[in-house]
């Protein structure tokens, strides 16, 4: 009875989503399509009308892409769970292995291999047709596939301990095998941060010093004026894979460097540079990364007593069309049923932390500008959205339901208005 309820609920929160989904989607492109003859008077100096037209096609493009994939992970989602798909591989699993860790680890390897195969034609779709008709693609085909023997690699090296030890905990620990795993979980995230930028990262690009004289010197004075501890200034050779450009920062305490992409650097004025390194810094010192860090954990935390919890009842998985076995550990199946459907029941969540975001970056303009000069992360605003064919006509319920940015028009006009 309670499995048929929750099946139901299943269902309709997957529906409900998808439509939500849809309807922003189909508003997106609506209003970009309107907008699409003219420049927006604000930009009409700044920006062309053919890169406008490309903006608008791009994200067009992208917009329906994004749904088409909606709704393959929505029969996927099926598949797996209300039509049988995880219950077919479970039971020939287990002839193969006899239930045990074997059995759970292969499931979950199995499952991962399925999902990326399923996925693999609209990745390669997107960069291959989609990114390359705009001419963003810059990979070759022989990158692209290093590259995913690389990240699988990777993927298998950190994931599999990772969750070997969790397995372990959920069989061995007791009822409270949820606290130790999460705090095992913390520390393995925050090892993977620390050597995200000295061992990962370089096995994908190059890193070499920025040489700019005028922008280092800029850079360490800004650097100084807000007494913010910067470690190194690296370029990265982004240009490998794609023409957008972009900047980060990575690892944290006393290993803190910024990085940025040599197709980012080749645009932007010295004190442009400058002022989107402001912002950047401004994440930092106004306790953005560490808030978000801290939100992650707690949410992490939830998560993983709400597995505990969901575990041990029988019609969370009947109701996701898993026969349970009685005399076995389910626990890599709990695992791969939780992920799937948190984020039907999440999905409506999603907003909140868009907003949040949305305030963080303009607090951290607002720093910028306080530190730089405003009109100069204008400029470098405008280059950046138009180089990487960012919208500046986006739907504004769109933009409120899934931008971590705020548009370009409303970002800017805070900026001139703080002067
Ligand atoms: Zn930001």
């Amino acid at each position: 009875m309670i499995s048929s309820v929750f099946s139901v609920l299943f269902v309709s929160f997957l529906l409900l989503a998808l439509i939500i989904q849809f309807w922003l989607g189909s508003r997106h492109i609506r209003h970009i399509l309107r907008n699409r003859a003219a420049v927006p008077a604000q930009f009409a100096e700044k920006i062309g009308l053919a890169s406008h037209q490309k903006a608008a096609d791009y994200t067009i493009a992208k917009t329906k892409l994004g749904m088409a994939m909606l709704l393959l992970n929505a029969a996927v989602l099926m598949g797996f769970t209300l039509f049988g798909g995880l219950q077919w591989l479970s039971v020939h699993l287990v002839k193969l292995t006899g239930p045990g860790m074997w059995y759970q680890i292969s499931l979950l390897v199995a499952f991962a291999i399925i999902s990326s195969v399923i996925e693999f034609p609209f990745t390669y779709y997107s960069q291959f047709v989609l990114e390359e008709q705009f001419g963003f693609n810059k990979m070759t085909m022989s990158l692209f596939f290093t590259d995913m023997i690389k990240n699988t690699l990777i993927g298998a090296v950190l994931g599999l301990p990772l969750i070997w030890v969790i397995l372990t905990l959920m069989e061995k620990a007791g009822s409270l095998w949820w606290l130790y795993a999460w705090a095992f979980f913390i520390g393995f995230q925050m090892l993977i941060m620390l050597i995200f930028p000295i061992v990962i990262a370089p096995l994908f690009n190059k890193f070499w010093p920025l040489d700019n004289e005028e922008v280092r010197e800029r850079i360490e004075n800004l650097s100084k004026r807000v007494s913010f501890a910067l470690k190194g200034i690296f370029v990265m050779d982004g240009s490998k894979r794609s023409g957008h450009g972009n900047a980060y920062f990575s690892g944290f305490g006393g290993a803190k460097r910024i990085v940025f992409y040599d197709t980012l650097l080749e645009r932007l004025a010295p004190n442009e540079i400058e002022a989107v390194l402001a912002h950047e810094l401004g994440h930092f010192k106004l306790k953005h990364i560490i808030k978000r860090m801290a939100v992650m954990f707690a949410l992490s935390l939830v998560f993983m007593a709400m597995l505990g919890f969901f575990k041990e009842q029988i019609w969370f998985y009947t109701g996701l069309g898993v026969d349970p076995m009685l005399l076995a550990q389910n626990d890599a199946m709990a695992i791969i049923l939780f992920m799937l459907v948190l984020p039907v029941f999440t999905f409506l969540f999603s907003p909140l932390s868009a907003i949040t975001s949305r305030k963080h970056e303009f607090e951290a303009d607002a720093f910028a500008a306080k530190h730089t000069n405003a009109n100069d992360l204008v400029t470098a605003l405008v280059k950046m959205y138009d180089d990487n064919s960012s919208t500046l006509t986006p739907d504004p319920l769109h933009s409120a339901f899934y931008d971590s940015h705020p548009s370009a028009s409303v970002r800017i006009n805070h900026l001139l208005a703080a002067q």
